[in-house]
């Protein structure tokens, strides 16, 4: 497991000199003059800015780029294989697929104006966030002491047609071509010039070719900017697949909390979407996973139900164990301890909302090289149990985005390696120690064996116990 984890270091852990090594192309120093075959055709569109990939984090890049003021005569360009995904006409029923959005992401989403479309569409604050274990009464409650929001629910949906409604805003500044698949990237010849020989250049499936001056690979987990560039990503697949689905509730609540459960099997998360409905992101086994999705509706509810309210697990020695520390616990500190809610119980799943996603971890050994950066799942793909991914992808837009304002606004070359290595520097600290964080909590609570449950149970009481501790995670994880 650590061997897995050192893997995912920055190259320039490994010491100086290290990113030329590991040139794609060649293994050679000195290799960073890329070989490619350069077309000075004149007639070929040259872009300061290309974003390769209009998922969320794709969209709100391009969005970010085109609101801000410095970049405004830069000519971007957003590559989408997909269709325009814009809807102004909200569907009755939910999308299964939701993210827990935090207040740093909330704040970069309103500085290209998405976040008001949002508040205006379909959106769900949450104020607690409560996450305990199967295997004893351990708990932690993240709450704020002044009822501000801790995150939001929203639907994938909602976020992208929101970014893209943003994007149609500043369509002379930033040009999207949907329906448009990059199929191929050479590289430039020329590291230090400036003549078209020296941009990337893009060719599309339809047999189109484009120039860049800086590409920014936004194209997902199997990123093909990525691979092209022949940047090393450490990954593997999670033994578990994440059941997602629309739940009703038995009845109407506040429901202003997202609870986790922490099985052995795997985390069962219940995110709030209105009074009356909560979404499902259970992470468990892939046999379990489809036995999940195919399971008439009443057996599913009822696995629900059981996964939150049962005691299978518990055993009377870490019972005992776990309730005298919390005794001594809360003699020390008598105020770091917060009361402990029920869960809402199910009442049924909306049809057809039930699917399920393989899980797996992925982080870029680089994010940048000359002319080229990664952000989004294409540098990074995390464990959906703490909701941070696309977080994460946000928080890669807002630094990348601010060294390009600053580059722009000192007259200085997009694509050149000088400010991408400050951007890269900035979010791998930041995502790497999510990122282990997050696979170490994983695999901590994947096991039932006696001495680590009792690990954890003290630990979790402990920390719940802190207030100043927890303060400091919730002000980490919600950046
Ligand atoms: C079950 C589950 C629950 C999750 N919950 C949360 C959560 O609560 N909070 C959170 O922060 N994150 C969550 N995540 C993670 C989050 O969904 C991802 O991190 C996020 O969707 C990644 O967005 P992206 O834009 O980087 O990549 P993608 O969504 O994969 O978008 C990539 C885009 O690039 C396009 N593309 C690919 N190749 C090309 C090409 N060659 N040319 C042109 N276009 C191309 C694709 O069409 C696609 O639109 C969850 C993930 C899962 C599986």
């Amino acid at each position: 497991m650590m061997a897995a984890l050192v893997g995912l270091l920055p190259c320039r852990s490994l010491g100086p000199g290290s990113r030329k090594s590991l040139c794609p192309r060649t293994g050679s120093v000195g290799s960073l003059l890329w070989r490619g075959s350069v077309r000075s055709n004149g007639s070929t569109a040259v872009y300061d800015v290309v974003v390769s990939g209009g998922g969320m984090v794709g969209t709100a890049m391009a969005a970010a780029l085109g609101h801000d003021v410095h970049l405004s005569d830069k000519k971007v360009l957003l590559l989408e294989a997909g269709s325009k995904k814009v809807s102004n006409q909200l569907p009755k029923n939910y999308s299964n697929r939701v993210s827990a959005i935090t207040p740093g992401s909330a704040t970069l989403l309103n500085s290209v104006g998405a976040w008001e479309h949002i508040c205006s569409t379909r959106i769900r604050p949450f104020r607690r966030m409560q996450v305990w274990d199967a295997c004893s009464e351990a708990m932690i409650i993240f709450d704020k002491e002044n009822l501000d929001d801790m995150g939001y629910i929203v639907e994938n949906d909602v976020i992208l047609s929101a970014l893209t409604k943003q994007l149609d805003a500043v369509s002379d500044r930033v040009e999207v071509l949907y329906r448009s698949r990059a199929v191929g990237y050479t590289w430039p010849l020329h590291y230090q010039t400036s003549d078209t020989s020296s941009w990337v250049q893009i060719d599309l499936a339809d047999g189109r070719r484009l120039q860049t001056k800086l590409l920014i690979g936004a194209d997902g987990q199997n990123s093909m900017v990525r691979k092209a560039a022949g940047i090393q990503n450490i990954q593997y697949q999670y033994d578990q697949s994440a059941v997602v689905a629309t739940l009703h509730l038995s009845e109407a609540t506040d429901n202003n909390v997202a609870w986790q459960r922490f099985l052995p099997s795997g985390p069962i998360a219940l995110l709030p979407l209105s009074d009356t409905l909560s979404s499902l992101v259970w992470s468990t086994s892939h046999e379990h996973a489809s036995q999940l999705q195919s399971m008439d509706e009443e057996s599913f509810v009822d696995s629900i139900n059981s996964a939150f309210w049962s005691n299978a697990n518990h055993s009377d020695f870490i019972d005992t164990a776990g309730s005298m520390f919390r005794s001594a616990v809360s003699l020390l500190m008598p105020s770091g301890t917060a009361s402990r809610q029920l869960p809402p119980s199910v009442a049924k799943v909306d049809p057809r909302s039930r699917a399920v996603f393989p899980l797996g971890l992925g982080h870029a050994t680089e994010y940048v090289q000359h002319r080229v950066a990664l952000i989004g799942d294409a540098a990074h793909r995390i464990h959906p149990l703490a909701g941070q991914g696309v977080n994460m992808g946000f928080g890669d837009i807002a630094c990348l985005t601010h060294y390009l304002s600053a580059a722009a606004f000192n007259g200085k070359d997009l694509g050149s390696l000088k400010h991408l290595l400050q951007y890269e520097g900035e979010r791998q600290r930041h995502n790497l120690s999510l990122m282990v964080a997050i696979d170490l909590l994983k695999r901590l609570y994947s096991t039932s064996i006696a001495p680590f449950v009792l690990l954890r149970t003290w630990g979790l009481q402990a920390t719940n116990a802190v207030p100043p501790v927890k303060e400091r995670i919730m002000a980490f994880a919600s950046k």
